[in-house]
């Protein structure tokens, strides 16, 4: 009876090229967050209904697969609807695509149940400030939000996931002295991982303090990038004017 699970969607984006580096992606946008980040750019999906059914988001998957190599569940935060994600998820698996979800870590357990069941191939996990900070707090308006993200992080480790974790980094919020601390506290749960510094867009923050601040440009990221890799992780930027690159410490 998969018509009684339902799916409150965002948005859909048919192909997308951004959303999982290297791979052509359908995106489905699941509205709802446990978050409600001072930098959020999709705040208009974090309330609001618009239910649909799974057999319509499937359709949705089959006309794209043509083209695509798999399915990515975006947000707001997808694991907030873990029946409709789990259920999901089985459905592209069985029309042969790959799945990926970009979360923001507050669901450990429901993580680990959908990598237990080998239904992720790739998870990309925000980590928005250090864990041990109360910053955390202060950019998604959720106490104790860092211990559950830890907790993700955790679960990734144990399971031997495939995964990206993302800071995304604006002047006076975060930057260096957080860049820095993230990247060790990777290194101590990981050794070696990929670290993606992600430029953020204050134009686009649901703070209006926030839109008034200067994005940071491609060269201060670059030396973001420089602080991470100097503890040995893979390190990734993205900017909107190059997209993702590769950042090799020379
Ligand atoms: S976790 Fe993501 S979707 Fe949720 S409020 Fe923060 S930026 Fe927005």
């Amino acid at each position: 009876m998969r018509d009684e699970v339902k799916a409150n969607v965002g948005g859909v984006v048919h192909i997308s090229t951004v959303d999982w580096h290297g791979k052509v992606a359908h995106v489905i946008f699941f509205r709802g967050c446990p978050f409600r980040c001072v930098y959020c750019q999709n705040y208009k999906i974090l309330e609001g209904e618009n239910y649909v059914s799974l057999d319509e988001l499937m359709r949705g998957v089959r006309d794209a697969k043509f083209l695509a190599d798999a399915v990515v569940f975006s947000g707001g935060e997808p694991l907030m609807q873990f029946s409709a994600v789990f259920e999901l998820a089985r459905l592209v698996r069985e029309e042969g695509l790959l799945v990926a979800v970009q979360t923001n870590g507050f669901y450990p357990g429901r993580l680990e149940k959908l990598l237990k069941e080998k239904l992720l191939d790739k998870v990309f996990i925000d980590v928005k400030a250090p864990l041990d900070d109360e910053k955390y707090e202060r950019i998604t308006g959720v106490k104790g939000a860092a211990a559950r993200v830890r907790e993700s992080l955790e679960v990734l480790r144990r399971e031997g996931a495939d995964f990206e974790a993302v800071t995304t980094v604006f002047r006076g919020l975060v930057a260096e002295s957080e860049v820095r601390k993230i990247a060790l506290e990777l290194k101590e749960i990981f050794g070696r991982c990929t670290h993606v510094i992600q430029q953020g867009r204050p134009e686009l923050a649901m703070s209006e303090e926030l839109r008034r601040e200067k994005a940071l440009s491609r060269s201060e990221i670059l030396e973001l990038a420089r602080v991470a890799a100097a503890f040995g992780l893979e390190v990734k930027i993205r900017t909107k004017e190059h997209g993702e690159e590769v950042f090799n410490l020379v």
